[in-house]
């Protein structure tokens, strides 16, 4: 789960790390009013889940109030595509309104769970504010990484040594040090997925702070922190995947045309491998779960078809827990209540797998059953061609 730059900088106050300040604005008055607090000049920022605000024109430096109310009427309402929105972009709904910042050399640090050391690692660089992708890709030297050991949690060595390794001034390295083992600390406290500071800075006046903050938090540890819950933005999620969550389905919207419906996450990614090798491009990732019931079914059957790219679907289950019967039945009950028009290959296998072909054969739908996972993604990629 992803939360705004102006709440992910308000948790890390709470953990000691030096961010600017700054307060959100949901309308151009209340920026103004910000502002004038912060002595006229402000650094009006508009907040959505997605990177790349600065190129976009999503971060403006107002030298006066005046400033302020111009950039802020016209970044909230606005349409902002970055590279990591998508084409379509995202409606700017919100703002933050922070001090000026008087740059003197931009950083990066993050933390991630790095998988193939099994640890939490905190990487830095002083390629600051552009993107760590490009920096990765060309000067991957420029990134240095502590990997860090979860028994003892991150070293102040460790930090000192990232410090010195990006070249921050020795007076600051203290100051660099607090920072990271704040970040850290947060990091773990929350169950966080991903920390990134990009820009981290060092200012004309000596301090280190966080200019941007991106914090992401592992979903299956959510239940411990409501806390979190509650910095939820749903204006920014994809409202198929919100639906999807009422039902306790794990529903990710994707690009392609081919909608699918699995049991099992190994499955599902296998059926989209398999129409990817087929030629097709799935339209969704759907694990409807081992226990699924009829209203789960019907209701993963109708978040797949609300999708406007959908042109077929295709359904693969393997009855173990759940009974094929039951996947029939939902089927047939969301394709009656949506009145489904579209292709639709049924491919099942395991507990109850002739009750559930035969209620599939008498329903009088038009359903294409397939005997094997090939023969059922080769079929649907032809469909909807
Ligand atoms: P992103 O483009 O979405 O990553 O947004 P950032 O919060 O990283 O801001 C983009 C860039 O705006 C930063 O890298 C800075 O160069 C610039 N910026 C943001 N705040 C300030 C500020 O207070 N003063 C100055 N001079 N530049 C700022
Ligand atoms: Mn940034």
């Amino acid at each position: 789960m992803n939360i705004h730059e102006y709440q992910g900088k308000q948790l890390l106050r709470e953990f000691g790390v030096a961010v600017s300040s700054g307060e959100v604005a949901f309308t151009v008055d209340q920026a103004v009013a910000i502002a004038e607090k912060l002595g006229g000049k402000a650094v009006v920022k508009a907040q959505i889940h997605a990177g790349g605000r600065g190129k976009a024109g999503g971060v403006k430096l107002a030298k006066s109030l005046e400033d302020v109310r111009t950039y802020a009427s016209q970044i909230l309402g606005m349409t902002l595509v970055t590279h990591q929105t998508g084409p379509e972009g995202k409606v700017v709904k919100r703002l933050l309104i922070e001090e000026l910042t008087n740059i003197q050399k931009e950083y990066y640090v993050g933390v991630v769970v790095d998988r193939s050391t099994g640890s939490v690692v905190m990487m830095a660089s002083e390629e600051g504010g552009t993107e760590i992708e490009e920096v990765a890709a060309h000067s991957p030297e420029k990134i240095i990484k502590e990997v860090v050991d979860p028994a003892v949690g991150l070293l102040s060595f460790q930090a000192q040594r990232l410090a010195y390794a990006i070249n921050i001034p020795g007076p600051l390295v203290r100051k660099a040090v607090k920072f990271m083992m704040g970040l850290y600390e947060a990091f773990v406290a929350k169950d966080c997925s991903i920390a990134e500071i990009n820009p981290l800075v060092v200012t004309a006046e000596g301090d280190v702070l966080a200019l941007d903050a991106k914090l992401n938090f592992d979903p299956n540890a959510l239940f411990r922190h409501p806390e979190i819950l509650e910095l939820r933005d749903l204006d920014e999620e994809d409202p198929k995947e919100i639906e999807a969550s009422k039902f306790d389905l794990s529903y990710i919207a994707l690009e392609g045309n081919v909608g699918c419906m699995v049991n099992g996450a190994g499955l599902a990614m296998a059926t989209m491998d398999t129409i990817k090798y087929f030629g097709g491009e799935p339209a969704n990732f759907l694990d409807v779960g081992g226990g699924a019931t009829t209203e789960k079914v019907t209701a993963a059957f109708k978040i797949i078809l609300s999708d406007p790219n959908v042109r077929g679907i295709l359904v693969n289950i393997f009855g173990g827990i759940m009974k094929c019967d039951v996947i029939a039945n939902g089927v047939i009950a969301a394709a009656k209540e949506v009145g489904l028009n579209k292709p639709l290959v049924v491919r099942l296998e395991g507990t109850n797998v002739d009750l559930g072909k035969e209620i599939l054969n008498t329903s009088g739908l038009n359903i294409v059953a397939a005997d094997s996972l090939a023969d059922a993604a080769q079929k649907i990629v032809s469909l909807v061609k």
